[in-house]
């Protein structure tokens, strides 16, 4: 997949691996894939009307939709979630600084770098692992034109106290709500908070149409000037209107998350079905903290975050090890923290002085296998290993 968090290169085959779970390794995450036959018709389809790109028929279908099924009004697909990222910067002709923050995915940095943005790292809160508010107001100068937060494994940030910075210092929010497909609070959305929310379809993520992405904008003016800009720049035939750039979704990327959608009561159904077993099997668990469920929130269960402690017999490396002897890939996400990387080490707010909870955190951090297929045996493997090493 040519992306971090796909598994290591060497995972499947290491020679002389252990024969605990023979032949199966158990990967941090595997797609959902409906069934074959099912995804034939729309082939046909695209086949017969020979109209593969381009705001096609499957495209407008899942534009319509998602809107729907996400509860919002104003949605735009791309070909993946780091050019929306890029795209949304750009359509608020974003400059100077941005405060964001080093527990996430690189992609939300380097989104940044892409538009010639200074990036401030900002440190997180312990128990949502999302940008803590006091710490976004503390790094603003003025230089800073936007905060660009993440909902980390799809825990709603603190969006009231965020707006309410923006709003005191008339700053733009760009959510990176790549984890957050379908995640309610209080019964409702959270991906119209902030001037943009960007979504991922990876391969890895809940949802998934192979790659792809989706901002989803305030309303039509700003949705139609991400259209124009995902689309080199294109208004109509014969007018440009911006240096944009190519980041359109296809026709079969579009029909498969059509097919996808009609499967995502299962699919969640499964992921709850895992996260709750986790829950009960490693509550209590020595030196095993489990993160706390936010309140009022219907979650994806995209990741199931443990935190291993010092009293832990073997650290959170060395669980991660042992795990990998079995043929188990549970990933650290997100260690290294973003600020940690060699372009961005030498900033000032890479400083871990900076960034305290975010460090110990990455260094606590370790995200178990969790996908709708994943089936009790597997999951036992997984569960008993880290008692037994807890002893
Ligand atoms: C996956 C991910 C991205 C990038 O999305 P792609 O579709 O892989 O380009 C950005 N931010 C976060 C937090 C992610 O997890």
């Amino acid at each position: 997949m040519g992306n971090p968090e796909s598994p290591p290169a060497d995972a499947p085959m290491l020679p002389g691996a252990p024969s605990a779970n023979p032949g199966a390794a158990i990967y941090v995450t595997q797609p959902y894939m409906p069934p074959l036959e099912e995804f034939l018709p729309y082939l046909r389809e695209i086949w017969g009307s020979k109209w593969l790109t381009n705001n096609g028929q499957f495209h407008q279908q899942l534009e319509a939709a998602l809107a729907e099924y996400l509860g919002v009004k104003y949605i735009s697909l791309f070909s993946n979630g780091t050019l929306a990222l890029i795209t949304a910067l750009q359509a608020l002709r974003i400059s100077g600084e941005v405060i964001t923050t080093p527990f996430s995915f690189v992609a939300t940095t380097h989104a940044l770098h892409w538009n010639g943005i200074h990036p401030v790292f900002a440190d997180i809160e312990a128990d949502s692992f999302n940008l803590d508010p006091r710490r976004i107001a503390e790094a603003i100068t003025q230089k800073t034109s936007a905060i660009l937060p993440v909902h980390v494994y799809g825990r709603p940030c603190n969006i009231e106290a965020i707006q309410e910075i923006a709003d005191t210092h008339g700053l733009k929010v760009i959510y990176d709500a790549a984890h957050a497909f379908g995640v309610r609070q209080n019964g409702r959305t959270i991906l119209d908070a902030g001037d943009f929310s960007i979504l991922s379809f990876h391969a890895t993520k809940v949802f998934n149409t192979f790659e792809g992405g989706a901002v989803v904008s305030p309303n039509a003016k700003t949705r139609a000037r991400i259209n124009d800009l995902k689309n080199f720049g294109f208004a109509d035939e014969v007018t440009v209107v911006a240096p944009g750039i190519n980041a359109k979704m296809n026709e079969v990327q579009a029909a498969f998350g059509l097919l996808q959608l009609t499967h995502m009561e299962k699919i969640l159904a499964g992921r709850k079905r895992v996260a709750e077993r986790y829950m009960a099997a490693l509550t209590g668990v020595r030196g095993i903290r489990l993160p706390a469920l936010p309140a009022d929130v219907e979650l994806n269960h995209s990741y199931f975050p443990i935190l291993v402690e010092p009293g832990f017999p073997v650290g959170r490396d060395g669980l991660y090890e042992k795990l990998r002897e079995r043929n188990i890939y549970a990933r650290r996400y997100f260690y290294p923290l973003i600020s940690s990387f060699s372009m961005y080490r030498n900033l000032v707010s890479s400083d871990s002085r900076n960034l305290p909870v975010a460090t110990a955190i990455s260094e606590q951090v370790l995200c178990l296998p969790i996908f709708p297929d994943l089936g009790p045996a597997a999951q036992e493997a997984v569960i008993s290993l880290i008692r037994e090493i807890a002893g």
